[in-house]
């Protein structure tokens, strides 16, 4: 069965012991990648849950340094997640809610070690949002089945969508493979369903916990990265300086994106060198704003109220929060693609390329094509990387260099800030042809027209390769190939690595031949 299955199993298969648990003496949110207060679907619950009897509701974050390392997230994103648990402290605490981070050193022990602290504080419920990677869906039905041996009811929710996987089906009955015209039916579903979840309890709603000494619970500090996963102290200001966490920073960006921005998003948003996205995929990465609460937000400053129609901008932003929302129903519905098998099969016999030396000169920035370079670079410097960037890079990487897809997926994982499996997965799989409603394999962006197109003054490669600096007109697109070559080689930049067109053929052959015998 899919993972969402077996989860979906141990919850029904545990609902006549759930409805026999009594209230007990406490509610327990389980805070994952949801750290926020506000249109928190599971938070929401338990807080009803604890104030209808009179229980005290407590938070509880479980962090495992193991956890990072089987992610591969990166330590910029472990950063933002530590300095946004932080502030959920804080803001969990003005309304009298106690936030207790458990740090277990196996993940393997987290479900053994949830279930203690619940006896422990004598909480009979724990709920917690659904996350749909494949090992957190299996983890969580483990817990459902442990905590129901146990006398425990827990409750596990979809949230982290907008619309929740499943829900949308095909004229023939099946999930979506293509984007557009699920993209339909997305919005038409949720026309009227973007109501605003309850909110918490205020201050003072909260009862302290009769048997537990519960200053305890407030005094837990929220703990230092671990050593693998650690920023130099340079980075971490730079980091901080970069992009502040919490919920109440996610509101802010939102905000003065939907002020100021979101009306040229339409125009703007494949231009790297204008700050034209709204940079919020940090936040729903870390759950610090809720998917719903953007699309809510931006549809309201419509003057449609519609999300089909109006300001041209608000709605092309809606449609890219759609994508994330496309690749998570896809990552529940064909839990393989967590399993580094491609989401088509007739890609899976491609030969790829291990060519480690084109490996490392992608990574570092050192091609010698200044868009590619440029984007890389941005990436190692501020955890983040723009869009259209991020689909020439992966174009560059599985096609002109033929590198295998998945260590490039790899890579961003281990350096993005806004990592997540599902985007990232899809995004890959879309500009390396293997995944769902892919790029067409023969589509090869040439990575100078597309230099000239979206920083057509270079203005994007000036600011991340100095050694460009200097380069003068269309030459920065390819100084070797446009008469600037020995400025760039005297200022240290790289010569091309490989020849455009004959890398478009050699990348052609192989997918026609890997698709053949596939
Ligand atoms: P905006 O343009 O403001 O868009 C708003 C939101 O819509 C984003 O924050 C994001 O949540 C969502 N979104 C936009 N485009 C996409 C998309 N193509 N796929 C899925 N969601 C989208 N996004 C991640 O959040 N995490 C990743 O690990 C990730 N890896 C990617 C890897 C590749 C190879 C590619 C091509 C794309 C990847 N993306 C990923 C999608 C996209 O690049 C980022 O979401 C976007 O650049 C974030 O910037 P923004 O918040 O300013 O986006």
């Amino acid at each position: 069965p899919r993972p969402i299955d077996d989860l979906l199993c141990a919850m029904a298969d545990t609902t006549a012991a759930r409805m026999k648990v009594t209230a007990g003496r406490a509610v327990v949110h389980w805070f994952k990648m949801d750290l926020r207060t506000q249109d928190n679907t599971a938070l929401a619950l338990a807080a009803r849950m604890a104030a209808e009897n009179g229980v005290p509701l407590i938070g509880l974050f479980v962090l495992s340094p193991q956890d990072y390392e089987a992610h591969l997230t990166s330590p910029v994103r472990v950063d933002f997640m530590l300095r946004s648990l932080r502030v959920l402290k804080n803001d969990l605490a003005k309304l009298d809610v106690p936030l207790w981070i458990e740090t277990v050193d196996k993940r393997s022990e987290a479900p053994a070690r949830i279930v203690e602290l619940l006896q422990d504080w004598g909480a009979s419920h724990l709920f917690a949002n659904m996350e749909y990677e494949a090992d957190e869906l299996r983890r969580e039905a483990k817990i459902v089945r442990l905590c129901a041996e146990r006398g425990i009811a827990m409750e596990v929710v979809h949230d982290t969508c907008v619309v929740l996987p499943g829900r949308l089906k095909s004229g023939t009955g099946n999930q979506y493979a293509v984007y557009s015209p699920w993209r339909r039916a997305w919005v038409s579903h949720i026309h009227d369903n973007l109501e605003l979840l309850e909110l918490l309890p205020p201050p003072g709603q909260n009862p302290a916990s009769t048997r537990l000494d519960f200053s305890r619970l407030f005094e837990c500090a929220v703990p230092v990265a671990p050593a693998s996963k650690r920023l130099d102290p340079e980075a971490a200001v730079r980091f901080e300086a970069l992009w502040p966490a919490g919920e109440h920073e996610a509101m802010k960006r939102l905000e003065m994106f939907c002020e100021e921005k979101v009306g040229g998003y339409a125009k703007n948003r494949n231009i790297p060198s204008v700050t034209g996205t709204s940079s919020l995929s940090v936040h729903f990465a870390s759950g610090t704003l809720s998917a719903r609460t953007a699309v809510r937000y931006a549809r309201d400053r419509n003057n449609t109220k519609r999300l089909d129609g109006g300001n041209e901008g608000i709605q092309t932003w809606i449609s890219e929060i759609a994508w994330r929302d496309f690749y998570k129903h896809v990552l529940v519905n064909w839990p393989y693609v967590c399993m580094n098998k491609p989401f088509k099969p007739e890609y899976a016999n491609i030969e790829w390329s291990y060519n480690r030396t084109h490996f490392e000169a992608w990574t570092q920035g050192r091609t010698g094509f200044p868009l590619v370079d440029a984007a890389m670079r941005q990436m190692q410097h501020t955890g983040y990387c723009h869009n259209r960037c991020r689909m020439v890079v992966a174009s560059f990487l599985s096609k002109d260099l033929l590198v295998d897809w998945r260590m490039g997926e790899r890579f961003f994982m281990e350096h993005l800030i806004d990592g997540d499996f599902a985007s990232n997965n899809g995004g890959w799989g879309f500009a390396a042809s293997v995944g769902v409603d892919p790029q067409p394999y023969f589509r090869i962006f040439n990575p100078l027209l597309q230099s000239e197109k979206f920083d057509p003054d270079g203005e994007y490669i000036r600011k991340w390769i100095p050694e460009l600096k200097g380069v003068q007109g269309k030459a920065i697109h390819d100084p070797y190939g446009r008469g600037a070559g020995e400025q760039a080689r005297k200022a240290g930049y790289s010569e091309p690595i490989v020849e455009h067109k004959g890398a478009r053929d050699r990348a052609l052959t192989a997918y026609k031949k890997g698709i053949a015998s596939g």
